[in-house]
């Protein structure tokens, strides 16, 4: 993964019912507008994807098929807006906690989000924080370190990405697969 934050001897082995099964749920948080739906079209035109769904119109859920290291996995994306105190409704076995880079306040709504997550529902599931918006070069108000620190103190990955351009998505959609299996078994990989 395309960060040098975070120790992946922290991470131990818990398996999930979806451990044999090579079916995965990812929940896709963050404030409104920082691309989580941008994010989510673009893992459906992944080079990875082997197949996908999507759901009828009034369900945001998005599934996919994706092959890494001729293995297949689906994964499902459900894309969660700004409603922090329903997060333990969703049993997931990783989360995205996407800000946009030139959104300072994004940028605190993903720090609370971290924090309900590994401090409120106490949950170890990997997390990927997410930069997006990186394009916007100019316009940028949270630095690369101040993010990276932020991902280490909540034993998070970080990844910056334009969901526009297309950039390092892929890299977070198989960034964030491997952080799943090596959650449900240390051993394999
Ligand atoms: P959501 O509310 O988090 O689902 O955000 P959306 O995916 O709907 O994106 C909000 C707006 O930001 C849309 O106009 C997108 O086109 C735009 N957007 C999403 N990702 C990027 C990006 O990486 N760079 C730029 N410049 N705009 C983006």
């Amino acid at each position: 993964f395309p960060s040098d934050n975070s120790d992946d001897s922290a991470i131990t082995c818990s398996c999930s019912s979806s451990c044999s099964s090579g079916y995965y749920r990812v929940l896709i948080i963050g404030a409104n507008g920082v691309g989580k739906t941008t994010l989510a079209k673009r893992f459906m035109t992944s080079e990875y994807m082997s197949s996908f769904e999507i759901g009828n119109d009034d369900d945001d859920d998005k599934m996919l098929s994706v092959l890494v290291d001729d293995e297949e996995s689906t994964m499902e994306f459900i894309d969660h807006s700004e409603h922090e105190e329903d997060l333990d409704r969703f049993p997931v076995d990783a989360y995205i906690v996407a800000f946009s880079v030139h959104d300072s306040d994004s940028f605190e709504v993903a720090k609370q989000y971290l924090q309900n997550i590994r401090f409120e529902l106490f949950s170890d599931r990997p997390i990927i924080l997410v930069a997006n918006k990186v394009d916007l070069v100019r316009k940028r108000q949270i630095s690369t370190e101040e993010a990276r620190q932020i991902a280490k103190d909540y034993d998070c990955k970080y990844i910056e990405t334009s969901a526009a351009l297309n950039h390092k998505v892929d890299e977070l959609l198989v960034g964030l697969l491997k952080q799943i299996k090596l959650k449900l078994n240390p051993e394999a990989i």
